[in-house]
């Protein structure tokens, strides 16, 4: 039967990203929200939207029933229910189907089997796929789990059986961890699935994470459409991923998509699903099968050129898959980066908030998808994934390069994101050589943290006398120029600690602190919003707060202070006659759109006012005099 309304059953990006192929398939869409997402990208975009309830999930977004109930009354055929949310869970998928409506998605029993981490790995040797050495049966008294980790051998690595999202998962060193790790990971379990059985497996200590996508359709033909490397990860969770896998032996290669045909057949599939291994050197094991589209399934279209979700819709017509296994070819290369609203720099901790500033940029034939708009909000009932950036390229060099300069153009202000972590991992010599392992970035055992070179320093005073800077940050910062030729000495906020640097303009470039000597190039870049300032240079970003908080800038000479740039005087502190100290707030300006503090650069005497509030200044203004 051939569908002509979809309802689906999801947010954000992806519910934007399967209207996008259902627009091109003359297919109707049905939007659902929560208050939150009332006013979201998806629900703009869909042709129909319908209001679920509240914020809570249990009333929206996995309210299988009320779901159910809004594809029936605006006369959907099917539901997607894009992943996460109820694309996993087998109860749903059969009552969409038994209110007569199609579930593009896997069959209810493939569901149940592969949510069990025990029945699938039972499951996948019976089929003859590599599992990881381990435990998965049903004893699940202490004892005995105790003398299989003993037989495993340590380090072990101890999983939920209905585990997902790396929840319920501990390394145990020794024995005498064992019972405490134990307990822990069956009290995560148990909170988060209601369900506290385990597994055991051998840990293994430089695992990569690579993934097959499979594809099968209701006649019983199976394809592969190649792997996916996503060992970039933090928290067991995936960061960037890309496709093909580098650095794999091709022996390996074509084994694991072999192996991946084979469990996928093992299970009567059908529909898009995700064969999971870990690559243990030239080994290879089955980790678990996701019966769902992946977040990271972009990459893998953009070397096959396979429109995944037309597939699926496709498949869950029941027509045959449109392309036999030979005529699947894989080109180039592809990354994908998930930019999230979270602080790398803090634990990975979520930044909720309102996206005041959004600019994502794109190169050949990469894209971006994303289901937030600038004025959304980050909400704290959401995953802060906000946008994906995927990049192609002829070779996975060259896609690097895209990736980093599609990273580098691109910005959010109001929400701290990890725009500037997944820079630096691209940029890394270990992301280069292949050498990131799953746990490399949670045992922080790569040095990529950068001390600030002291060009940034020149080019966040080209923000401020911008006469020297490059073109690219003209575009930015609006275009005016004009001559300073006084140093400006930068009091700069450093982790806590106060910082000087004196920036002096030369015929060439800048010279900072009498020293280093930086020209501008076209690659530095600088990002700016209200009182916030983001340098890019040679690919890492930093973020600064202007004035009164990380940055004050000043035009001085010893017995002078000038305008450092063009504005208004706002406020003056002080009158002739008053002695200040060092650090005192002379006046304020305000310039570029932001308040600039004047400060005193050193105990002295006020000689003379040279300005009066509301007075305009041209930069090189004299602003006060100091008694010598
Ligand atoms: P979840 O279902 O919670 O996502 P997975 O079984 O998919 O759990 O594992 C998540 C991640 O944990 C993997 O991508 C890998 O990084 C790591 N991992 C899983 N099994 C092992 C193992 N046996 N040894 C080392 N790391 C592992």
């Amino acid at each position: 039967m051939s569908i002509k309304k979809i309802l689906i059953a999801n947010r954000g990006e992806i519910a934007v990203r399967i209207i996008e192929t259902c627009r091109q398939m003359g297919i109707r869409t049905v939007a659902v929200y929560s208050d939150t997402d009332r006013y979201s990208k998806a629900v703009s975009m869909a042709d129909e939207a319908v209001y679920l309830g509240g914020v809570a999930l249990s009333d929206s977004y996995l309210n299988g029933d009320k779901i159910i109930q809004a594809a029936q009354d605006c006369q959907a055929d099917a539901i997607h229910p894009g992943y996460g949310f109820l694309s996993e869970q087998a109860d749903f998928a059969k009552k969409v189907d038994k209110a007569g409506l199609i579930f593009i998605g896997a069959p209810a029993q493939a569901m149940r089997l592969m949510g069990s981490k025990s029945a699938a790995k039972k499951t996948m040797l019976a089929a003859e796929v590599p599992c990881v050495p381990g435990y998965q049966g049903d004893d699940q008294s202490p004892e005995l789990l105790a003398q299989e980790a003993d037989k495993i051998g340590f380090p072990v690595l101890i999983k939920a059986v209905s585990g997902g999202g790396g929840k319920g998962m501990k390394i145990v060193e020794s024995a005498a961890d064992f019972d405490k790790q134990l307990q822990s990971a069956q009290r995560e379990a148990r909170n988060a699935f209601g369900d506290d059985r385990v597994i055991l497996e051998k840990y293994i200590t430089k695992p990569k994470h690579i993934e097959v996508q499979v594809f099968a359709d209701s006649l019983g033909q199976v394809v592969h459409l190649f792997e996916r490397d996503c060992s970039t990860q933090r928290r067991y969770q995936k960061i960037i991923e890309e496709a093909p896998a580098a650095d794999l032996d091709d022996t390996v290669r074509q084994a694991m998509h072999q192996a991946a045909v084979q469990a996928t057949r093992a299970i009567e599939y059908r529909g898009a699903g995700t064969i999971e291994f870990i690559l243990d050197d030239e080994q290879f094991y089955f980790m678990e099968m996701n019966t769902r589209l992946q977040v990271e399934h972009r990459v893998t279209e953009l070397i096959t050129g396979v429109d995944l979700v037309a597939w699926q819709i496709a498949v869950a017509e029941g027509q045959p898959l449109p392309k036999k296994q030979a005529d699947i070819q894989c080109q180039g290369h592809a990354i994908q980066a998930r930019v999230y609203a979270e602080d790398a720099d803090n634990d990975y901790l979520p930044s909720t908030g309102l996206i005041e500033h959004l600019q994502f940029s794109t190169e050949e034939k990469g894209l971006v998808d994303s289901g937030v708009r600038a004025h959304d909000s980050v909400s704290i009932h959401y995953d802060p994934m906000i946008a994906k950036l995927v990049a192609w390229g002829e070779d996975r060099s060259a896609c690097i390069q895209r990736m980093q300069r599609m990273l580098n153009h691109s910005a959010v202000f109001g929400v701290t994101t990890n725009l500037g972590f997944l820079s630096t991992i691209i940029d890394s010599s270990y992301f280069k050589q292949h050498q990131i392992y799953t746990n490399s970035l949670d045992n922080q055992n790569l040095d990529i943290q950068q001390q600030i070179p002291p060009a940034v320093w020149a080019i966040l005073a080209s923000q401020i006398m911008p006469s020297h800077a490059s073109a690219s940050m003209w575009e930015q910062v609006g275009g005016w120029r004009l001559q300073q030729t006084r140093p400006l000495i930068l009091t700069v906020n450093v982790n806590g600690q106060r910082e000087q640097h004196q920036v002096t303009m030369n015929t060439d470039g800048y010279l900072v602190d009498g020293q280093y000597h930086y020209q501008p190039t076209s690659d530095d870049l600088c990002h700016r919003h209200r009182y916030f300032v983001q340098v890019i240079h040679h690919n890492h970003r930093y973020t600064f707060q202007l004035p009164n908080h990380d940055v004050q800038a000043v035009a001085s000479d010893a017995n002078a202070l000038y305008a450092p740039m063009p504005g208004k005087i706002i406020d003056i502190k002080v009158s002739e006659g008053a002695q200040v100290a060092q650090g005192d707030t002379l006046l304020i300006m305000e310039a570029m759109k932001m308040e600039l503090a004047i400060k005193a650069e050193r105990d002295a005497e006020i000689k003379t006012l040279a300005v009066a509030v509301d007075h305009q200044v041209k930069a090189d203004d004299l602003l006060v005099e100091l008694m010598p």
